[in-house]
C-alpha cells in the first residue's frame, strides 16, 4: 500500500506569527477530524521551520519539509542552507525542483540532481516536482520533457535512494492559474512516470512510490484527481494557506 501524501507548499507567504497561528489550525483540525492514514507535510518559509517543528509534536500524522535547499554540503555558500542543517532541526523532507526554482532561479535537471543527492544523504526525504509547461504539451513533447527530467535529476540513484523519493507532477500551467489538469491528464502523466521508474528499477520499487499531483488542487477538485489508481496525493500551494481549505483537501481521500 502506498503512502497517501498532501503536502502544503506554502511559497513565500506568511509572517512568522501567521504562519504559527494557521499551522495550530491545522493540527488542530488534522487530530480532530482526519481518520485515514494520510501524510500530512507542510513546507512553511525558512523562518519558520524551527517554530512549527514544536508545534506539530502533538499531530503524528504532521511533518515538516523546507521548499528548497543547497546542493552542497557545507562551505562558502553564502545564504545557502544545508540539508544536514535542516535535518538537526527536525525537517523530514525537502521541495526540490520546483517549477518556479527552475524558472526564477535557473535550476536545471543537474543542479536538481546534486539536490537530491544532499537530501539523501543528510536523511531527509526529497519531494521532487517534475513538468512541463504549456508549450511543451501543446507541442505534443510533454513526455518526452517528464521522461529527460526524471533521467537526468533522479535516474542516477541507486534502488534504496529511489525507493526514498517522493514525485510531484506539477504542469507548469497549472501552478497558481486556477487551470487544473483534469483526472485524465493527471492519472495518464503518473501512470508514465510510474511506468518509467519501473523500467528504470524494478515494478516493486515502482509500485512503491508516491506520486502526487500539484496544481491549482482544491477541496473541490481534491476527491477526483486522488481517486485515480496513480494519484498518491497532492503538493498544495495557494489552497494550503487557509486551513479549512487544505484539511478538506486533506480529507478528499
Ligand atoms: C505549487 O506551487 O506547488 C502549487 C501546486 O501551487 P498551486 O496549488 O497554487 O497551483
Amino acid at each position: 500500500m502506498r503512502q497517501k501524501i498532501v503536502a502544503g507548499n506554502w511559497k513565500m507567504n506568511t509572517d512568522y506569527d501567521q504562519g504559527l497561528w494557521l499551522v495550530s489550525e491545522v493540527v488542530n483540525m488534522v487530530n480532530d477530524e482526519v481518520l485515514s492514514d494520510v501524510k500530512v507535510i507542510i513546507a512553511p518559509p525558512f523562518t519558520h521551520l524551527f517554530g512549527i517543528k514544536q508545534l506539530i509534536k502533538s499531530a503524528p500524522k504532521v511533518r515538516l519539509a523546507a521548499q528548497n535547499c543547497s546542493s552542497e554540503a557545507s562551505g562558502a555558500f553564502t545564504g545557502e542552507i544545508s540539508c544536514s542543517m535542516l535535518k538537526s532541526i527536525g525537517v523530514e523532507a525537502v521541495i526540490i525542483g520546483h517549477s518556479e526554482r527552475r524558472q526564477l532561479f535557473g535550476e536545471t535537471n543537474f543542479s536538481i540532481k546534486k539536490k537530491i543527492k544532499q537530501a539523501l544523504q543528510a536523511g531527509l526525504s526529497p519531494i521532487v516536482c517534475c513538468g512541463e509547461t504549456w508549450d511543451e504539451r501543446n507541442g505534443g513533447i510533454h513526455f518526452q520533457i517528464i521522461q529527460t527530467q526524471l533521467e537526468e535529476a533522479l535516474f542516477a540513484l541507486n534502488r534504496d535512494e529511489i525507493g526514498k523519493v517522493i514525485i510531484a507532477y506539477e504542469p507548469v500551467w497549472a501552478i497558481g492559474t486556477g487551470q487544473t489538469a483534469t483526472p485524465d491528464q493527471a492519472q495518464e502523466i503518473h501512470r508514465f512516470i510510474r511506468n518509467a521508474i519501473q523500467e528504470k528499477y524494478n515494478s516493486s520499487i515502482a509500485d512503491s512510490i508516491s506520486i502526487l499531483y500539484g496544481g491549482s488542487c482544491t477541496s473541490k477538485n481534491a476527491k477526483e484527481l486522488f481517486s485515480n489508481p496513480d494519484v498518491d496525493g497532492g503538493l498544495v500551494g495557494g489552497a494550503s494557506l487557509k486551513s479549512r481549505e487544505f484539511v478538506d483537501i486533506i480529507k478528499s481521500f
